[in-house]
């Protein structure tokens, strides 16, 4: 595995692999590793003839600096766990090589994806994941992207930004990799003590709950049912909306076909995001 920390470097040996026609897979991370990011890495390596991981905790999607600085760093860790998936590249970049003084991404709309949700809660978060994701992009020329969709919003922002400035990677979605009680994996689980991992578990049990009474309520009724047992719950609910996965139309009377339930709730100061899609 070898490890690259200069753009200029990594961008001129995948310029090499490139020439040879060779598919390059690309996973960006905020380190902290665990089986979910090593679902994309696997999936990767079986698409791709190489696979390059980046671990860049990018400073301009954080809205909130508190979040910023207790992010987990376990570079050490990481780089074992990428050793033994055998990882052909790791970019570990620090912020100067990511944001040089020259580097600017095109202007352009994500429309509504910035209004709700993330794009709501969490102002410039999307600017932010847009701009490194861009960069990486352009150091990088991968020929496809994984991300995951536990982070469905994200995944949507990144399509819409490919198809918008006309670049040349497929993005490829990934399915959610959760603990066997149901909890998402997240980098942010390790700041959880012990009662909260337990209080955690509400996420994910409430989105069941949501699916299930999908079954003889609107969407509107069931988001009115899960914000009255966040209220008598410990975590303090940020947003569950109900949307179409496809439009991103917030659903009130009925459900669409391919419909997905998202929610965003802190326990104690750590925010956990997840979501169930329900399938009529
Ligand atoms: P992060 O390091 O949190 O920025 O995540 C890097 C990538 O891993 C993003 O595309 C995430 O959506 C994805 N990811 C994070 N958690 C999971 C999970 N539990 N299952 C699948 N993918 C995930």
């Amino acid at each position: 595995m070898k490890i690259f920390t200069k753009s200029a470097e990594l961008s001129a040996h995948i310029s090499t692999l490139k020439s040879d026609a060779k598919k390059i897979g690309f996973v960006p991370t905020m380190g902290a590793l665990h089986a979910g990011h090593v679902s994309l890495v696997e999936r990767s390596k079986m698409e791709c003839d190489f696979t390059i991981v980046s671990i860049f905790v990018n400073p301009t999607q954080f809205n909130n600096p508190a979040d910023f600085e207790k992010y987990p760093i376990r570079t050490e860790d990481d780089l074992t766990l990428l050793t033994d998936l055998h990882v052909d590249f790791v970019f570990l970049p620090n912020k100067e090589e990511i944001y040089t003084e020259n580097f600017k991404i095109p202007n352009f709309s994500i429309g509504e994806l910035n209004n709700i949700m993330e794009g709501k809660f969490r102002p410039g978060h999307f600017e932010g994941v847009m701009q490194v994701v861009y960069r990486f992009f352009e150091i990088i020329q991968p020929t496809k992207a994984y991300f995951g969709l536990k982070d469905f919003q994200q995944v949507a922002v990144i399509q819409k930004m490919t198809q918008v400035l006309n670049l040349e990677v497929e993005i490829i979605p990934c399915v959610t990799v959760r603990e066997q009680d149901g909890l998402a994996l997240s980098s942010r689980n390790l700041r959880l003590s012990e009662g909260q991992r337990f209080e955690a578990l509400f996420i994910y049990q409430s989105l069941i709950l949501a699916e299930n009474l999908s079954q003889k309520l609107t969407p509107k009724e069931v988001k009115n049912q899960i914000e009255q047992l966040y209220l008598e719950s410990t975590l303090k609910l940020e947003y569950v909306e109900i949307i179409d996965s496809k439009t991103f139309e917030i659903l009130n009377e009925k459900w669409s076909e391919e419909s997905i339930v998202c929610i965003v709730a802190y326990v104690g100061e750590i925010r956990l995001i997840d979501n169930l899609a329900i399938h009529f």
